[in-house]
C-alpha cells in the first residue's frame, strides 16, 4: 500500500457470536492484538461483530484501551429514526462504533441491497460521523465473461455518487468479488490490484485526484494469515476486509503479519 494512506484490517464476524461469545473471544485476542497494534503506528483495525454483540466487545475494548483498534457495525438504515422494525439508525451506530460496512454481497445478494439503497446508506453514515467501508464486486459468471470491468464501474456510479470533497476523501471501499468470499478461493494478488488500480481510476474521474489519492480500497475474499502479504504489500491495496479468519485467534495473526510487511 502506499505510505501516505493507514492500512486497515477489519473484521467482518457476519452471523457469528451472540453478546457471550462474542465477549469470550474479544477477552482471548485483545491482549495479543493489542501487543500487535501498539508496535504497527500504521495499521488501523476495526472489529465488527454483529449488532446485538457490540456493546459487549465494547466493554472489552473499553476495559484494556488499545490504540488504533475499533469497533464497526455491519450493516444500518439510512433514516434517522421511526417505524422501520428491526433496522439500525445511523445514530444507534454512532453511539458504539466508529465505522458501519454497508452493501455486502451477502446484504445485496440475500436481502435485494441495491446500489441506490446503498447509496442513501453512506450518505446517512457520512452525516453522522461514520466511517462507511462500501463494498463492491462482481460475481463468478460476471467474472468468468470478463464483466468485472463494467460491473465494477455501475456498482461505483451507483453506490459511490454524490459525495462532497471531504466524504470523497474519508470513503473506504472494499473490493471483494463474490467468487472469493468465503470459498477458500482467494484473488490472485495481479487480479485484486488491478480491479483496485481500476476502481481508483474510475473514482478519480468522479472525484479527482486528490480524492483518489486519499481513499482506502481493501480487498476482501478468503484472506487469511497466510495470504495477507500478497494483498498487503501491493501499492493499490490498502489493507483488507477479512471474514472467516476474523472469528479465529488466527486475525491476530494476520495483522502481525501485515504490520511486519508495511
Ligand atoms: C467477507 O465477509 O467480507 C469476506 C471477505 O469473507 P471471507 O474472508 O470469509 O471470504
Amino acid at each position: 500500500m502506499a505510505v501516505s494512506r493507514t492500512a486497515i484490517i477489519a473484521g467482518n464476524w457476519k452471523m457469528n457470536y451472540g453478546p457471550r461469545q462474542a465477549s469470550s473471544f474479544a477477552v482471548e485476542i485483545l491482549p495479543e492484538l493489542g501487543r500487535v497494534l501498539r508496535n504497527a503506528p500504521n495499521i488501523l483495525s476495526i472489529l465488527c461483530p454483529p449488532a446485538i454483540s457490540l456493546s459487549a466487545v465494547k466493554e472489552v475494548l473499553e476495559a484494556a484501551p488499545t490504540p488504533r483498534l475499533e469497533l464497526g457495525a455491519q450493516n444500518m438504515y439510512f433514516e434517522d429514526k421511526g417505524a422501520f422494525t428491526g433496522e439500525i439508525a445511523p445514530s444507534m451506530v454512532k453511539e458504539l462504533c466508529t465505522t458501519v460496512i454497508l452493501g455486502h454481497s451477502e446484504r445485496r445478494g440475500y436481502f435485494g441491497e441495491t446500489d441506490e439503497l446503498v447509496n442513501k446508506k453512506t450518505l446517512a453514515a457520512f452525516k453522522h460521523g461514520l466511517r462507511p467501508i462500501v463494498c463492491i464486486g462482481e460475481n463468478l459468471e460476471q467474472y468468468e465473461l470478463g464483466e468485472t470491468g463494467e460491473v465494477i464501474r455501475a456498482q461505483i456510479q451507483g453506490s459511490l455518487a454524490n459525495f462532497n470533497a471531504q466524504q470523497a476523501r474519508d470513503l473506504v471501499i472494499a473490493y471483494e468479488p463474490i467468487w472469493a468470499i468465503g470459498t477458500g478461493r482467494a484473488a490472485t494478488r495481479q487480479i485484486a490490484g488491478d480491479v483496485i488500480h481500476l476502481i481508483r481510476h474510475l473514482y478519480r474521474d468522479m472525484y479527482g485526484a486528490e480524492a483518489a489519492d486519499a481513499v482506502r480500497i481493501l480487498y476482501g475474499g478468503s484472506v487469511t494469515a497466510a495470504n495477507i502479504q500478497d494483498f498487503i504489500t501491493h501499492p493499490d491495496i490498502d489493507g483488507a476486509l477479512v471474514g472467516g479468519a476474523s472469528i479465529k485467534p488466527e486475525f491476530t495473526e494476520l495483522v502481525r503479519k501485515s504490520a511486519e510487511s508495511l
